[in-house]
């Protein structure tokens, strides 16, 4: 398939007769099959609620189809909570002066990748917001550093970065990229995100900018990343409709991660005001995308959690295959408040680890410490 930057928002494709019927069980006879390409209308109908009981055991057995009941553990590690960019949703945006900043060093980064290799997961996600304090060889240095001590995937999701940059990480050994989109709506997009730069200079970045967001994706799958991208689920002003039409595109993107969560209200931003995303809507986005993406890896986020304890686990039963849990120090650990519930568990790492291990336990499932590299095509270019 060949998609330019521009023609990504688009209609989903058509399924042949053959691949419906591939997934057809108890479905027999029912609106839907499992694993397709819904419609627009498809899909409004499904997340008002159409047919949960369907979409949810659907969505439960193609996830044990793909993942064999396994649910791959990702440690990561929140390393500065800096960012120029003013997304109006954020906790984390640049104006937001209450927000205690912090910056990791090298070493510390390294001593929180130490506790997640000890601990056998297969994956460190490096996460930060869009701080270009950390110039490109810095991080290209802790990725080599952590590729020749331990036998770690390493995910990053450092924003909107410069080409260059994301070349240069990949070549250290960078497995996958996450960049979120959080609607691909442009006038949704421009709503959201309209804050510029805090320090505006030759090399920055708003992040604010839809087409070339959008062609940072396409560029990052170029490379050969595993690609992440995602939305927010009822982020103020999104309809169904617009959700709706996100779910397609980032179908239509053949992503390898599929990360979405609800809005959650924060304080300190603009829209404090908004009411928070439906966790319930926000499970049949999983769902759905479970569906239409058998493959992807599609995380429980901890944003569930923030609306309604439980709800990141519940996600699990829903369409989800991944969980991240922080391997932030605990000094800063609250810090990276992205939404209010973020961090907040005041438990040291090794009973959190081990609650989350077990509830997993109880749920059928079983946490996995396997690398859990995308399905589909790993590392070949798309385009
Ligand atoms: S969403 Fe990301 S880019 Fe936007 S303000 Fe928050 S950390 Fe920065």
């Amino acid at each position: 398939m060949i998609l330019s930057s521009s023609s990504y928002v688009a209609e989903a494709p058509s399924q042949s007769a053959d691949e419906k019927e591939a997934y057809r069980t108890e479905s027999q006879g029912k609106t839907f099959t499992e694993s397709q390409a819904f419609s627009q209308s498809e899909i409004v109908r499904l997340l008002q609620g159409d047919d949960d009981d369907w979409l949810f055991a659907a969505a439960a057995r193609v996830n044990r189809q793909a993942f064999n009941r396994q649910v791959y553990l990702r440690g990561i590690v929140e390393f500065s909570n800096f960012c120029r960019n003013n997304c109006h949703y954020c906790g984390l945006r640049a104006a937001n002066r209450k927000v205690e900043r912090y910056r990791l060093t090298s070493e510390q980064i390294l001593s929180a990748v130490a506790l997640i290799a000890e601990s056998g997961m297969g994956t460190v996600v490096l996460q930060s917001g869009d701080d270009f304090t950390y110039k490109a060889d810095i991080i290209a240095r802790l990725i080599r550093q952590i590729k020749s001590r331990y036998q770690l995937a390493v995910t990053l999701s450092l924003g909107d970065r410069h080409h260059d940059e994301l070349a240069l990480w990949r070549e250290a050994g960078a497995d996958r990229y996450l960049l979120k989109m959080e609607t691909f709506d442009r006038e949704l997009f421009a709503a959201s995100r309209s804050g510029t730069a805090s320090r505006p200079d030759a090399n920055s970045r708003t992040g604010a900018d839809y087409d070339e967001r959008l062609a940072r994706l396409k560029r990052i799958q170029q490379l050969g990343y595993q690609t992440g991208s995602g939305v927010i689920t009822d982020l103020p002003g999104m309809t169904d409709e617009i959700l709706a039409r996100d779910l397609l595109t980032l179908t239509w993107m053949q992503l390898d991660m599929l990360a979405c969560g609800p809005f959650v209200a924060h304080q300190q931003t603009p829209l404090h005001q908004s009411p928070n995303g439906d966790v319930l809507k926000s499970h049949r986005v999983s769902a759905i995308l479970r569906l239409m993406n058998p493959d992807a890896n599609i995380p429980a986020t901890s944003s569930l959690d923030a609306i309604q304890p439980g709800a990141r686990l519940q996600g699990l039963t829903r369409g989800c295959n991944v969980v991240m849990p922080s391997f932030t120090p605990q000094q800063v650990y609250a810090s990276y408040n992205i939404y209010p519930g973020k961090n907040s568990a005041s438990d040291t790492l090794q009973a959190r680890l081990s609650a989350l291990k077990q509830q997993i336990s109880h749920l059928g499932l079983v946490a996995s410490n396997a690398r859990g590299d995308a399905l589909r095509n790993p590392y070949v270019p798309r385009y």
